[in-house]
């Protein structure tokens, strides 16, 4: 029999770069669409879905300002840049058959919904997928800290960060044969060891409201499902 799925609200983060396949840069549609299909497959568990996507595959900020922009200004046009992978994960899904809506931090009301909070709950115990774009609306964020903060205010009971490993290990193991993967570990030991979960302030907040990080790989198929029904192997971060 299948067992009840762990969680019931959760925000899922991925990275920009997660949707460009292995192009190195932009969007890939078909990686869109396998993402999304391992989404609709947690949807069908009955878990409420929250997504926040980065822009790192479009644009990134800090790469703008090291080239000489304004770094405000190259901000928002990282965070516009989300709003471009939301609208494409959105329609990915909703050809899957998923009612979903993209909620931006920044208003745009011809393209997606303004952030709401009380509209966004609403949506989600409707079971839409909400995908929460332009990150927190403000420069000098991420959208790691973007997804902290609303899953938080969506009372989400867990961040799941889909990445290409399967956890959280000592060292790279892309470059390193024996790095370790940490069954669970704690904010502040990902803090003072620099490990790459998230960004520090990320980390900070999610510490602040005892939000439970879930490390996964994104790149197993059936993987998110898995996590979610107590099976196969992640990395937790809390205490
Ligand atoms: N950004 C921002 N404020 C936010 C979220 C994002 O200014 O609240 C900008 C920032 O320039 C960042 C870019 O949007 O570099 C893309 O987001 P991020 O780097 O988090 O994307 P990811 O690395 O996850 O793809």
């Amino acid at each position: 029999s299948d067992p009840r799925p762990t969680h019931s609200r959760v925000m899922l983060k991925i990275s920009g770069e997660a949707l460009m396949g292995d192009q190195g840069f932009g969007l890939h549609p078909p990686t869109v669409e396998r993402i999304a299909r391992e989404v609709k497959s947690v949807h069908d568990l009955g878990v409420e879905i929250c997504m926040v996507i980065g822009g790192g595959n479009i644009f990134r900020g800090l790469q703008g300002s090291a080239q000489g922009m304004e770094r405000t200004t190259a901000d928002y046009m990282g965070m516009l840049a989300t709003v471009m992978n939301a609208l494409a994960m959105q329609g990915a899904l909703e050809t899957l058959g998923l009612h979903t809506r993209v909620i931006s931090a920044i208003p745009m009301d011809q393209v997606c919904e303004p952030y709401i909070r009380r509209r966004a709950v609403r949506h989600l115990e409707k079971k839409r997928v909400v995908i929460f774009a332009a990150g927190t609306g403000n420069p000098y964020f991420t959208t790691d800290t973007a997804a902290t903060l609303r899953a938080s205010e969506m009372s989400c009971e867990a961040i799941f960060k889909g990445t290409k490993v399967d956890g959280v290990y000592d060292k790279d193991p892309m470059k390193h044969d024996d790095a370790v993967r940490y069954d669970s570990i704690t904010y502040d030991e990902v803090l003072q060891k620099h490990l790459k979960v998230m960004d520090a302030s990320a980390i900070a907040l999610a510490r602040e409201n005892q939000l439970p990080i879930i490390v996964f790989s994104l790149d197993e198929p059936g993987g998110f499902r898995s996590i979610l029904r107590g099976e196969g192997t992640s990395t937790r971060v809390e205490g």
